[in-house]
């Protein structure tokens, strides 16, 4: 049912004072508009400086906040672990944040233009692009989901760790289907 924009960003404020932070997909799903709406919401708001806009979501500006300055995973809500952030660039200017490259596969940009990923390279910690990294699901070595998934800047580095630790070296776009076949139960496999 199509809203009026004041109602809808009322109703926002109203869903944040219940509970701090709010994702763009649980907005999406309570107010029932596309998340580019949700999005024009939260600019409005947050240009009035009513709300403040976190990576994938929204919280109540810091002097009103006391916690929600942290991102969470957009897929599980969990923290994001240090050692493993997965971050996803989308073409709309909104950042996804997972708590490792477990949920970071899963991350899906509302369009499905190509959007830029990074990740945390397992041994060195920095953050390196996705799409050309080594992912190694699996392994003996567990940081956050399961099954666990490490990822490494350098393909090198990562067939050493799996002689030590095991798991299934594969690439951006292997890791994701065998990821996606994991968690989604496909009609028509
Ligand atoms: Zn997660
Ligand atoms: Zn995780």
């Amino acid at each position: 049912m199509p809203s009026l924009p004041e109602t809808r960003q009322r109703q926002i404020l109203t869903y944040l004072r219940e509970s701090e932070t709010l994702t763009i997909n649980e907005l999406v799903d309570r107010l029932g508009v596309s998340p580019m709406t949700v999005h024009r919401d939260l600019n409005r708001l947050a240009e009035a400086g009513l709300v403040q806009k976190i990576h994938g979501g929204v919280t109540l500006p810091a002097e009103t906040s006391e916690i929600g300055s942290a991102p969470r995973c957009a897929m599980c809500h969990q923290a994001i672990h240090p050692r493993a952030a997965f971050v996803t660039h989308c073409p709309t200017g909104e950042q996804q944040h997972a708590c490792c490259p477990h949920c970071g596969l899963m991350l899906a940009c509302e369009q499905t233009q190509p959007a830029l990923s990074l990740t945390t390279d397992f041994l060195y910690g920095h953050m390196v692009n996705a799409h050309q990294a080594a992912f190694l699901i699996g392994s003996g070595v567990t940081l956050c989901c399961m099954p666990s998934v490490l990822t490494f800047g350098s393909r090198a580095d990562a067939e050493r760790f799996q002689q030590g630790f095991g798991g299934t070296l594969l690439d951006f776009a292997q890791a994701q289907q065998h990821l996606q076949r994991l968690h989604l139960i496909d009609p028509n496999p």
